[in-house]
This record gives C-alpha cells, structure tokens and sequence, in this order.
C-alpha cells in the first residue's frame, strides 16, 4: 500500500468516524427530548389534579358551614353525605356497607310555626317528633340509613319534606301524625294513608306498616286510604306512607299518645312493619 492509498484510507476512516459521532449526537438529543416532553406532560397533569382536589376540599369546607338550627340543614346535611360518597369513589376507599343500607326518611308532621293539631297545651307536632326520634333511634340500631325530615321543633315546608325523599332516593317515606275531631272525645283509633298511583309499592309499605302498629299498640283501625291527597305522599315518588297514631281530641287515647312506653310500641310496629316490607322488596 502506497502513502497515498494510506493517507485515503486514514480519510475515509476518520469521516467515517465523525459520521457516527453525528448520528450519536442526534440519537442523544432525540432522547433528551422525548425524556423533557414526558416530565412536562406529567408535571402538568399532577398540577391540574391538584387544583382540581383543592377545589372540591374548598366546596365541602363551605358546606359544613351550616347551623344546624335551620331548614337548610337537612339539604346541607344530605349534601354532606353526598359529598361523602363521591370523594369516597375518588379514593377508592368507598365504604361498600354503606351503600348497601337501605334508606328510610322519617318525617315528624308540621313543627316550628305549624303546631298541627292541638289541644290545650298538647301540639301534635311535639308527639310526632317524639315519636320520630324514638323510631329513628331503632331504625338506626337495626342498621338502616336515616334521614329525618326534622330532628327539632322546626318546620320544614311540604315540598321540602318531599325533596328530602326524592334527594336521597328514600326506599321508604314515613310521616308521622296525629288526629282530631270535632264534636266527638269518643272517636279512637289509627289511619294510614298512602297513593297508589305515585308508586305501585307505597299500598304495601302502608299495609306493613299499619298491620304491625296495630299489633303492637292493640289500637283499633280506621283503615288505609289509597287515594290519599296528602303532599307528602302524593307528591312523592318513592315508597311514601302517612300515618295517624291516634286522636288528640279524645282523652284516653291523648294520655297514651303522651306516654313513653306507648310511643315506643308505636315506633316498633313502624320498624317491623319496614322490616316486613323490605322482605317483600328487596333494595338489593
Ligand atoms: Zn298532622
């Protein structure tokens, strides 16, 4: 081999070198960048779920602001609960057994302003919540999800009893009333209404919830209504029933209805009652 040949060889093998230089600083460089766009792309999408995350936090911090005295607490406290359940379903920590209870919505007649029936110093509205907080109580114990309508001397107006039922989709509505009437302190017994035609199921948790009352209590029956024209119920379109318990305006029938032990007995029909009716329909 000559110089020459020497010399082009030695050209060719030192081009041949910067070449492969070449490609290794594009391949470097490619791989520099596609590494930077994957950070930015990442860095982005955590700081979005972070603001997002921060403005839910900042939605249930305003919505645990409510008094507890007022109306507006029975819709802040069903947000609260549904605020629960999705930041639940966003951890993927939901609690499975809660979502599996049935839920009831008891709901005390008139209160606050409206005292209902009354007679001398006795108002319906103070037996109906006695009545409601009692079977609230064992509604609870026996493992259903509760929501009452009112839990204090307040009055939540018709439509928003209703709204409480339909926010929560209720599996049973439950009011709780007493009776009078003119003209007679003889007149005793219970009543229980409900609307065939808001939900076929409501003549059931109606016949459920009467039959074991009247076992319970031994009082007479004055029958099911099943074109009841009461708000509450027909204007409900879950399982919705009312019930009176009994007449203010007859004196033996008050004093029971003023009695511990026989709003207890009360209070037990309405939860074995929902027990049966619940057999009958399963929620799940
Ligand atoms: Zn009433």
């Amino acid at each position: 081999m000559d110089d020459r040949m020497r010399e082009r060889r030695a050209l060719e093998h030192r081009r041949a070198l910067q070449r492969k230089r070449r490609q290794q600083q594009i391949i470097r460089r490619t791989c520099l960048t596609v590494i930077a766009a994957v950070l930015v792309v990442t860095a982005v999408v955590s700081l979005s779920k972070m603001r997002r995350s921060q403005a839910g936090e900042a939605v249930s911090q305003n919505v645990n602001q409510g008094s507890p005295q007022t109306v507006d607490t029975t819709y802040k406290n069903v947000d609260n609960f549904k605020n629960d359940e999705e930041a639940g379903k966003v951890g993927e920590t939901s609690d499975e057994e809660e979502q599996e209870e049935i839920c009831v919505v008891v709901d005390p007649g008139h209160g606050g302003k409206d005292p209902g029936t009354l007679w001398k110093n006795t108002y319906e509205k103070d037996i109906n919540l006695d009545i409601a907080l009692k079977l609230e109580k064992l509604l609870k114990e026996a493992g259903y999800k509760v929501v009452m309508t009112r839990d204090d001397d307040t009055y939540p107006n018709l439509s928003d009893r209703v709204q409480v039922a339909e926010r929560n989709q209720a599996d049973a509505f439950v009011s709780i009333h007493q009776n009078a009437v003119e003209n007679s302190t003889t007149i005793s017994g219970m009543e229980i209404y409900c609307n065939e035609d808001s939900d076929s199921k409501s003549p059931d948790l109606a016949n459920a919830i009467f039959d074991s009352v009247l076992e319970k209590t031994g009082a007479k029956s004055l029958g099911v209504v099943t074109d009841s024209d009461f708000v509450v119920v027909e204007n409900n379109t879950r399982p919705a029933c009312l019930i009176e318990t009994g007449f203010l305006t007859t004196p033996s029938e008050r004093e029971k209805l003023l009695d511990d032990d026989y709003q207890e007995k009360i209070a037990e029909g309405i939860l074995e009652g929902l027990n049966v009716f619940f057999e009958k329909n399963p929620v799940f």
